[in-house]
């Protein structure tokens, strides 16, 4: 079971290219045939790594990639990626002007990224591609739907190519009623139609997250933009739910792609009613056998799963006892026979038959399981496995 690459390492991720694999598979399935695949891989991956998953994507055939932000653009550049890349985020005329080719889509809400966008075209000798934006409610970003058709033009204009037309759900993951989504779709049918009017047919017209591809063929449209599911995780129970009452038990088995271990850096002896850890929160009722473990806060693992949590060893669970520091926390291992220093600890993932979900942290820590992964340390090894 113990991999050579990770003698060298005292905490590390996992990442599995099956899972993420498998996971492209299924939605291949689940969707449309000939609706493309964007996966995102903004903020490194949703933690797995942007240059492991990015890799693991390209072999498998998606269509785009999605990022936030011009430094991931650069990113992808790098590792010589040969698929077109979609940016979300904000980019500066500066960004546009040091980091946007003709391979690279942006999502337009703002004339003055239009002009930068147009000025780095004129530079370039090419016309750029743009997807309009338009915010059909969830009033983040994006331009009104009466105003999608203008921009489009204006992009056109420009010397632009409007390439798409996009919007992006408020209110799928957190709620079974999915009026609010329908009304959304409405308004952006109304934009899309209003935009090819003005500028002609777009070749990418896209609306769906993770939440949408898995629950509503209509917002299908020519590509989703997949994220958390793509790692193998639902966007919230009240998605799982929504899925099983329409379809029941079958069909969708998502496989979390991302497994994190730590080794136990030292094993002692605490004395009943002793305090453990910072702020002496908390003692033992029992003479206690803990593990140090080389994981805080600044790995990633949250402060508040301090008393929280628990990780599994030897396939048992061991509950985090006292305060989870910036680099290490502590576990009570004293039912676990024979753990050692240098024993690997599973803190998310499979070990024997027991398992730690990301949900379960986030549960426990009150957030989200994007958050979760999303908030892994940049600075943690990450190794692609089967
Ligand atoms: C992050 C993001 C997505 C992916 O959302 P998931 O819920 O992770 O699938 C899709 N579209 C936009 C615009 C995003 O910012």
């Amino acid at each position: 079971m113990e991999d050579l690459r990770f003698n060298g390492l005292t905490n590390w991720l996992e990442v599995s290219g099956g899972a993420l694999e498998h996971n492209i598979a299924l939605f291949r399935r689940l969707l449309n045939p000939g609706t493309a695949l964007l996966a995102v891989v903004k903020a490194n991956a949703y933690g797995h790594g942007l240059e492991q998953v990015a890799g693991v994507c390209v072999s498998s055939g998606v269509e785009m990639l999605g990022v936030h932000t011009a430094g991931e653009v650069v990113a992808l550049r790098r590792m010589g990626v040969g698929v077109p890349i979609m940016v979300m985020g904000y980019l500066t005329p500066q960004q546009i002007a040091d980091a946007i080719d003709p391979e690279v889509h942006v999502l337009l809400s703002s004339y003055q990224v239009l002009e930068a966008l147009a000025a780095r075209g004129r530079a370039l000798g090419a016309s750029l591609p743009v997807h309009v934006k338009v915010d059909t409610g969830t009033h983040r970003q994006g331009v009104d739907p009466g105003e999608a058709a203008k921009l489009a033009a204006a992009a056109h204009g420009a010397g632009l190519t409007v390439a798409g037309v996009a919007t992006h759900f408020a209110n799928i993951e957190d709620t079974t009623d999915h009026s609010y989504a329908y009304l959304q779709l409405e308004r952006f049918r109304g934009a899309v139609t209003a935009v090819q009017e003005q500028v002609g047919r777009v070749r990418w017209v896209h609306a769906a997250c993770s939440a949408a591809a898995l629950l509503f063929r209509e917002a299908d449209f020519g590509m989703v933009r997949v994220g958390i599911s793509l790692y193998g995780h639902w966007p919230s129970k009240e998605t799982h739910l929504s899925w099983l009452l329409e379809h029941g038990r079958d069909g969708v088995k998502l496989e979390p792609a991302l497994s994190w271990r730590a080794r136990v850096g030292q094993v002692k002896k605490v004395e009943a009613g002793a305090p453990i850890g910072y702020g002496l929160t908390y003692r033992p009722t029992r003479t206690t056998l803990i593990a140090v473990l080389p994981v805080g806060y600044a790995e990633g693992y949250p402060r508040a799963l301090s008393s929280r949590s628990r990780v599994l060893l030897r396939g048992r669970a061991a509950p985090v006892v006292g305060r989870v520091c910036m680099n290490i926390f502590m576990v009570d291992v004293t039912d676990i026979p024979d753990v050692r220093d240098g024993d690997v600890a599973t803190l998310i993932g499979a070990d024997g038959d027991e398992r730690i979900t990301a949900e379960e942290l986030a549960e426990n820590a009150g957030t989200i399981n994007y958050e979760i992964l999303s908030r892994l340390s940049p600075t943690l090894s990450r190794v692609v496995v089967k």
